[in-house]
């Protein structure tokens, strides 16, 4: 595999002509951070996330490894300091380590930091490549400690694996923190448990409401769980002490006291964060979507197939930074279509 970093051909020049402007929105909310997704595909099938006979798009689609990068940097041209690749399953891409060693040697410079969204299966083989390519934090999706019910919620028998993932990423030294989507009659019973397992591990846990993104094989108004009310829960067994730590992300985090360890809420349909949004997410074909919960975007990728890549790459910046909405309005009940018929696998998490 070629050099990723020497392989640029595209945009390495734009912040070199001029300094091109800052990323802010017409609500006047600066960008900092992107979310790149690498791939489509997954080796799991979560219930909440795809149907059991998902369509993947063609891999001709998808951009080459090449191209990523040269996303990945036009966005730091744009000073964008966080990237976080994401999927589907980023670690079953073939070669994305060599993504991740580009895009990590601008950690320390442009970036502050690369990091990855991982279901956790391939992880054990890629925790120290991941560590040595800049990786210091990264998020596993980990919905139950439960044989049988990993088994009917991702629909494959993989949580040996997960765990041994986990094990595999703290061994290497990476700080791992959990993403758990609460779903109920599913998993809302174990979280408690969830979370202090996590806790004694040393690990921080994020709760997720499911939102309605792609058609899938249940009713989402079935599984929905408002985070407060797991709050509620939560706070009458421990004391949720609400904490200052903040994450590029949309966490909002309090400290237990009686497990030392720390917890997030992520209640995009309970209590809207849009105010603060400081996100772009890229699709692994290179569309531009400035909101998870909307239709906008803008094709990235044929402006960098474009006969004028670094003019059309930066128009199509400036365009999302008009075209993102204000927030989204996810809807869930009885009867409703999702709110966007893209799956989350698609967009990227
Ligand atoms: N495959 C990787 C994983 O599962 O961590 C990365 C991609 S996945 C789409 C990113 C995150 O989105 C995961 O934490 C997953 O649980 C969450 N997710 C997927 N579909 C969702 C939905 N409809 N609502 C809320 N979260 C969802
Ligand atoms: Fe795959 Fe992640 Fe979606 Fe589960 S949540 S099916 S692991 S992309």
């Amino acid at each position: 595999m070629a050099d990723l970093g020497t392989m640029t051909r595209t945009v390495d020049r734009l912040d070199t002509l001029t300094a091109p402007a800052p990323l802010v929105d017409a609500h006047q909310r600066r960008i900092t951070y992107l979310r790149l997704s690498v791939t489509d595909r997954c080796d799991l099938r979560c219930t909440y996330c795809m149907p059991e006979r998902m369509q993947f798009l063609p891999k001709a689609e998808v951009l080459t490894l090449e191209e990523l990068y040269d996303v990945a940097r036009a966005f730091m041209a744009r000073g964008v300091r966080t990237i976080r690749l994401t999927g589907g399953e980023p670690l079953v891409r073939r070669d994305v380590i060599d993504l991740v060693r580009a895009i990590g040697r601008h950690v320390g410079s442009e970036l502050d930091e690369v990091t990855l969204t991982t279901n956790g299966t391939q992880l054990a083989g890629h925790a120290d490549a991941l560590a040595r390519a800049g990786v210091r934090r990264i998020n596993v999706s980990l919905d139950t400690r439960d044989s049988d019910t990993f088994r009917a919620l991702s629909r494959r028998d993989a949580l040996p694996q997960v765990l041994e993932g986990i094990a595999a990423a703290r061994a290497a030294g990476l700080q791992v923190k959990l993403n758990t989507v609460a779903m109920r009659g599913v998993n809302d019973g174990e979280i408690p448990d969830l979370v202090a397992w996590a806790h004694r591990q040393g690990h921080a846990i994020s709760l997720i409401e499911t939102m309605p993104l792609g058609e899938v094989d249940e009713a989402r108004e079935d599984r929905f769980v408002s985070l407060a009310d797991v709050r509620r829960d939560l706070e009458s067994r421990w004391t949720l002490v609400p904490s200052d730590a903040r994450t590029p992300g949309p966490s909002r985090y309090f400290d237990i006291a009686e497990t030392g360890g720390r917890i997030g809420f992520i209640t995009p349909m309970s209590e809207n964060f849009c105010s603060g949004c400081n996100r772009l997410r890229v699709t692994a074909t290179g569309q531009l979507y400035p909101c998870l919960g909307g239709g906008e975007r803008v094709d990235l990728r044929a402006a960098l197939r474009s006969d004028a890549p670094e003019a059309e790459v930066a128009g199509a910046l400036d365009r999302a930074m008009l075209i993102k909405p204000e927030r989204h309005d996810f809807q869930i009940g009885a009867g409703l279509a999702p709110t966007q018929p893209r799956h989350m696998s698609v967009t990227g998490g």
